[in-house]
């Protein structure tokens, strides 16, 4: 947190919960005083480029009304609750809403006392008809908040290596719409006073660029800029798709097309387009165009997810696990009344740290009472949990191997000791086992969570995600989220590319027809994570 947010949040006002202040405030205009719409920029297309305000706004709607560009994965965000509804927005679908249906949507929803998120791709003043909607809320005496968001205009040169400024050699930007027919006497573009101006260094990006690609183009060399200049079309910028081709002027349309770029796509015109050769860079992220599904709990995938966006990868979150009570808790009541006889408490998930942590605080206990017992995590994450409650761990094996767990507690330390192990309700015997072989005194295994199949999965979307190819690998963290994916999905995950974290996990997932392709030497999400990275650098570096 920086010092303006931590200031913020000390006086209890964090910016995340600003939008919806005033929401009990009355407004003299209007006696629909809760109902409110927020016109949310959803950003390009990766789904961590929305801002942080309209993910809190999202997190709080009761209807989320989106357009055909915004990343499924946003919709996640919303309260499980929430109403969706999709507004098309894309030429030619027949599911399409008109402007004035999707309007009369937002003000009725709004007039229910609904709070109303309007998600639309990139910023939604820019070409989006997010000025109409507001209009239409205005009149109808609606309240609205906007909430702006990363344009693909913006971001499509981005993600190209285009600087759309540059000291001295670029002074002004101007975004306009390749979509007008100015032969229909249509366009609103003043194609030859904005070359005029481009001669003198400026950047021209286009949207809605693609179907009118040629015209618009001859358009701007009709005008006066010379067939030489610089131009790009970025197409699905900041996706696993995205796809970025250089020329000229004169040539972009032919390059365009002979390599199929289609919409949605970005055109940059100008001296500065040419900089893309020496500051491309997303193509050079490990992970640049590969699409990776994280299956962990939703809880625990955060990290992962976000490590992997950064090597470049285009995640889809799929959560095949979430935690549950376990199905009794007498054997961890019994061992919490008791929890001072214990020799040892070893945790093997930060999800095993918090159930027993809850469980003993509502059980009116008392953290002190674990005093005198060592405590053994295994793996950085149940470690790090652990910290988070101020608890010392002895032991920290970095991996789920029975010899390893007991190595790092030392075998003079097992003899004649007593251990609980707070754990998931079905996991596997080997560490008891080897305790009790290794002369352990007692060995307490009590359930303190249980993982079950989440409900509300996007089990449409990853089918059709794998039907059209569009994942590269598969990514698991324990056997049952291998199980729970393929009972999930429903269909056989044959030929499915897999990522998983250990031996018993890879057999499983080998077992169920997927090919394991990463195995990481050691069993962290660290190691995973790396192994993801080396596989797809061999395979760049062998293309
Ligand atoms: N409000 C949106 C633009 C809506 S108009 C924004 O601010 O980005 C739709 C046009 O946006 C598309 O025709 C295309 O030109 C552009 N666009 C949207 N997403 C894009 C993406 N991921 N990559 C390239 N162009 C994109």
């Amino acid at each position: 947190m920086n010092r303006a947010r931590k200031k913020r949040a000390a006086q209890g006002s964090s910016p995340s919960s600003s939008p919806l202040q005033g929401e009990g405030k009355k407004d003299a205009r209007s006696k629909h005083k809760r109902g409110r719409v927020f016109l949310v920029g959803a950003g390009p297309g990766a789904s961590d480029l929305i801002t942080i305000r309209g993910a809190d706004v999202l997190g709080r709607a009761d209807v989320v009304v989106y357009d055909n560009l915004v990343s499924p994965e946003l919709l996640q965000l919303a309260p499980p609750k929430a109403e969706l509804i999709y507004a098309g927005k894309r030429g030619g679908s027949e599911k399409n809403i008109e402007q004035t249906a999707l309007n009369a949507i937002l003000i009725e929803q709004a007039r229910k006392g609904r709070v109303v998120v309007r998600l639309k791709g990139g910023d939604p003043f820019i070409f989006g008809r997010g000025g109409e909607e507001a209009e239409a809320l205005a009149r109808a005496h609606i309240e609205f908040e906007v909430v702006p968001g990363v344009t693909s205009a913006i971001a499509g040169p981005a993600f190209a290596g285009i600087p759309l400024t540059h000291r001295g050699h670029g002074s002004f930007v101007a975004l306009v719409t390749g979509h007008e027919d100015e032969s229909k006497g249509a366009s609103a573009v003043p194609w030859n006073e904005l070359v005029a101006a481009a001669h003198h260094g400026g950047t021209i990006v286009i949207l809605m660029a693609t179907a009118r690609m040629r015209a618009t183009l001859d358009r701007i060399r009709a005008a006066g800029l010379p067939d030489e200049t610089p131009a790009v079309a970025v197409q699905w910028a900041t996706t696993a798709a995205q796809r970025t081709v250089s020329a000229t002027l004169a040539s972009l349309a032919d390059v365009s097309a002979r390599e199929g770029i289609g919409a949605p796509a970005v055109i940059v015109v100008g001296e500065l387009a040419g900089m893309r050769e020496h500051l491309k860079w997303v193509e050079r992220t490990p992970l640049f165009g590969r699409t990776v599904v994280v299956t962990r709990a939703r809880a625990a995938a955060s990290d992962f997810a976000t490590t992997l966006r950064r090597l470049g990868a285009e995640v889809v979150e799929f959560p095949t696990i979430e935690t549950a009570p376990p199905r009794s808790y007498t054997a961890l009541d019994r061992a919490i009344k008791r929890i001072d006889s214990f020799d040892w408490i070893i945790f093997t998930s930060a999800m095993g740290v918090e159930s027993f942590v809850e469980r003993l605080k509502s059980r009116g206990g008392d953290i002190r009472a674990l005093g005198d017992a060592s405590i053994a995590a295994i793996g950085p994450a149940t470690a790090a949990r652990l910290a988070d409650y101020a608890l010392q761990v002895a032991a920290v094996p970095d991996e789920y191997r029975a010899e390893e767990i007991v190595s790092a507690i030392g075998i003079k330390q097992i003899r004649g000791k007593r251990f609980l192990i707070p754990r998931a309700e079905v996991a596997r015997e080997a560490l008891p086992e080897i305790l009790r072989d290794k002369g352990a005194k007692e060995v307490v295994v009590a359930p303190a969570y249980r993982t079950v199949k989440p409900k509300g999965a996007q089990i449409g979307r990853m089918r059709e995600l794998i039907a059209s190819e569009k994942i590269d690998l598969v990514t698991f963290t324990s056997s049952s989220t291998v199980t729970n994916f393929c009972e999930l999905l429903g269909v056989p995950a044959k030929g499915i590319r897999a990522a998983a974290i250990g031996p018993i996990t890879a057999a499983t997932a080998e077992e169920r027809g997927l090919e394991v392709v990463v195995k990481p030497r050691k069993y962290t999400i660290e190691a995973l994570t790396e192994a993801i990275r080396e596989y797809y650098a061999a395979a760049n570096g062998s293309t």
